[in-house]
């Protein structure tokens, strides 16, 4: 037996080892199997140049509890260690990586969370002692036998072993009892192991029988080891990454929509599957995420720095190597590779979009309405995405037909375009609210775009921004002849005077909402239009419903809907209406009770009695009343006491 104190400077890094990955002491197990496992690969290398001689036996690593004990064991039948090499791997350098390590992180926790970069060592995060025994490939090998109760110093001394291999040994601390419970372990496995290349034994399969689950004579082989996205495409059909993807993601119900097999080799290793779900709601986007792997190895689900942001709503695998691991976050940012890796995979991804558009339109058509949302993040959010993307972008009209935006451009030129050489686009949220307003468009010719995806705001806005002379303009923002102005706009034979009689008279018959405001203007539309309509101005909403989703905007959030009524004063029954009240009747009346400053009760004074007046003076004409109930209905805003007062007006007209 020989004892020894470990290479190190620090009194004991094992507390702080403790300290420092306390919140994620979980990795201790993927980082032994990662060991396990490159031992049994580095076996099999060593076995193809000759190396190695004769049946290498069943090659898997098994993870073994022992409950009386209290011990965790990781056994591979790898190229194990001799004395002098667990003396220079494992005392001298894996001791003085940890230590190197401690140091350098002292400082920032958070930086090393999760991340590789502590091997060995980080088996005492979670033990009294731990304890190695093996026997090296080599002939005349002798099994070597090292323990260490996590102080400085270990002991080492030959021992008895028959395998070829490697046993950790983990006397697993009290506080951590959960590591040796079954379940716990097994979901470790799953999580980490699933795919490794060697295979990952825990126990033996469990069945249900007589409603109680019994163990098989089969192992319980946790993982695939050959994973699909490590597999040549060409091998691979559909079934196959369908059957992957539900592996992944076994609580995913829908299959996905398609997907891409990512294989780089230059300028670094890259592989994996990205898959286009179909995303049913916000909530789906959170829950099943890219899994980032390091041959094979699971790394994290977090992979924001690693790809770009619109990239995260897909799902699959990415495999790379060269991605580094044991570093910050916010130094993965800035890293070379890193951001190489990010454009790379957008630039395959919009390759894959291309192609699929190219070779097989109506099925992209079929599948638009659900990656929608994906492909306009990703323009909104990536330059590079934006050039792209805009050529299979598409544009769905109230017909149900696609259009990309050069075709739509090419079908809406000639009638479209307005006396400036602006071309309009016509749109609505929603075809029922705007029934009206769309007939009306169809009837002069014009197609109107259903624009109801959650991003569409912001990718019109998008749109305007890079082709000039492209307006889109709510079906509903205006008066159909001044969404697409073809000639200065008609001019009505009123005076000021007469309207703003009228116009006070409206203000005084609309109901009063909370964050509501209605403008009332006057316009010379088609005799044939409503009489009285709502419009709402596109850029105030269009801000509104932007500051939804960005910060910073939260003013516009802030302010009140604003409703233009336009009163169209080509209309007969606003002709009869016209001039049968002056605004100087109203003034009038006010001016004999308003004979003090403006305060802000007095301004409430004033508003409370041309209210009056006005119900005075149209109280009898329940036309003015009724042509504002039609205008708000037509636009789906009469609601509550005016809807029903409405209901019962409109019966007693019958009469
Ligand atoms: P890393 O794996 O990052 O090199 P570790 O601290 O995990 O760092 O391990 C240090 C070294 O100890 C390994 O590089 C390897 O040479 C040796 N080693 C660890 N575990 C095993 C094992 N199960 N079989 C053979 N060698 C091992």
């Amino acid at each position: 037996m020989s004892k020894g104190t470990i290479g190190v400077t620090s009194d004991n890094i094992f507390p702080v080892i403790k300290k420092f990955l306390y919140s994620d002491h979980e990795i201790f197990l993927r980082e032994l199997i990662s060991n396990a496992v490159d031992a049994t690969q580095k076996l099999k290398t060593l076995s193809s140049v000759g190396e190695v001689k004769g049946d290498l036996g069943n090659l898997r690593v098994q993870v073994i509890i022992d409950k009386k004990k209290k011990t965790l064991t990781v056994r591979d039948s790898g190229i194990g260690m001799t004395a002098e090499e667990v003396d220079k791997y494992i005392n001298q350098i894996a001791f003085s990586g940890a230590e190197e390590f401690v140091n350098k992180y002292k400082d920032k926790t958070e930086a090393i969370i999760g991340h590789f970069g502590l091997g060995f060592y980080s088996a005492f995060m979670v033990s009294d002692k731990v304890e190695i025994f093996s026997l090296s490939y080599r002939e005349d090998a002798t099994a070597v036998h090292w323990s260490c109760s996590g102080e400085t110093t270990y002991e080492m001394e030959d021992t008895i072993k028959s395998d070829r291999g490697t046993d950790i040994v983990l006397h697993i601390n009290d506080e951590f009892q959960q590591y040796l419970e079954d379940a716990t372990i097994e979901g470790l496995l799953n999580k980490y192991c699933k795919f490794l290349p060697v295979e990952i034994v825990f126990g033996k399969k469990k069945e249900w029988k007589d409603g109680k689950q019994v163990e098989t004579e089969e192992d319980n082989v946790i993982n695939d080891i050959n994973p699909a996205w490590t597999r040549k495409p060409a091998d691979l059909k559909d079934e196959d990454y369908k059957a992957f993807y539900r592996r992944l993601y076994p609580m995913q119900m829908d299959e996905p929509l398609f997907w891409i097999h990512l294989n780089v080799d230059y300028p670094f290793h890259l592989t994996g599957i990205l898959y286009f779900p179909k995303i049913r709601t916000n909530l789906d986007i959170q829950k099943n995420k890219i899994q980032l792997y390091c041959n094979q190895v699971y790394v994290t689900d977090e992979v924001e720095n690693i790809v770009p942001q619109y990239l995260t709503l897909l799902h699959g695998v990415i495999d790379s190597p060269d991605i580094p691991l044991n570093v910050s976050r916010s130094y993965l940012q800035s890293d070379n590779n890193v951001k190489k890796i990010s454009s790379l995979i957008t630039k395959k991804v919009a390759d894959k979009l291309a192609e699929l558009y190219k070779n097989d339109k109506a099925d992209f058509e079929k599948k638009w309405d659900d990656i929608r949302l994906f492909i306009q993040y990703g323009m909104l959010t990536d330059e590079k995405f934006y050039e792209r993307a805009v050529s299979f972008a598409l544009f769905k009209n109230t017909e149900g037909t696609y259009f990309t935006l050069d075709e739509y451009k090419e079908k809406i030129k000639e009638n479209q375009t307005d006396k400036d050489g602006n071309l309009v686009v016509l749109y609505t949220q929603d075809p029922d609210a705007n029934f009206t307003h769309i007939e009306r468009a169809k009837q002069k010719g014009y197609d109107v775009l259903l624009m109801d995806g959650e991003l569409d705001v912001h990718a019109m806005s998008q749109l305007e921004q890079k082709n000039e002379k492209l307006r889109f303009t709510r079906i509903d923002s205006d008066i159909l002849e001044n969404l697409i102005r073809k000639e200065d706009s008609k001019k009505d034979e009123y005076t000021d005077e007469q309207k703003e009689g009228l116009r006070k008279a409206f203000e005084a018959v609309l109901p009063e909402t909370e964050r509501l405001n209605y403008y009332i203007s006057f316009e010379a539309a088609d005799k044939d239009a409503l009489p009285v309509f709502l419009t709402q101005n596109e850029f105030m909403r269009r801000m509104k419903e932007m500051s939804q989703h960005q910060q910073g905007m939260s003013f516009y959030g802030q302010m009140p809907d604003q409703y233009n009524l336009v009163v169209n004063t080509a209309h007969p029954l606003v002709q009869e209406l016209m001039g049968k009240m002056t605004s100087e009747e109203i003034e009038e009346a006010v001016e004999k009770k308003d004979d003090a400053s403006a305060t802000e009760t007095k301004e409430n004074e004033v508003k409370e009695t041309v209210k009056k007046t006005v119900w005075t003076l149209v109280g009898e004409d329940e036309r003015l009343h009724q042509l504002t109930d039609i205008a708000l209905l037509a636009s789906g805003r009469l609601k509550g006491e005016p809807l029903a007062r409405f209901v019962t007006r409109s019966v007693s007209l019958l009469k």
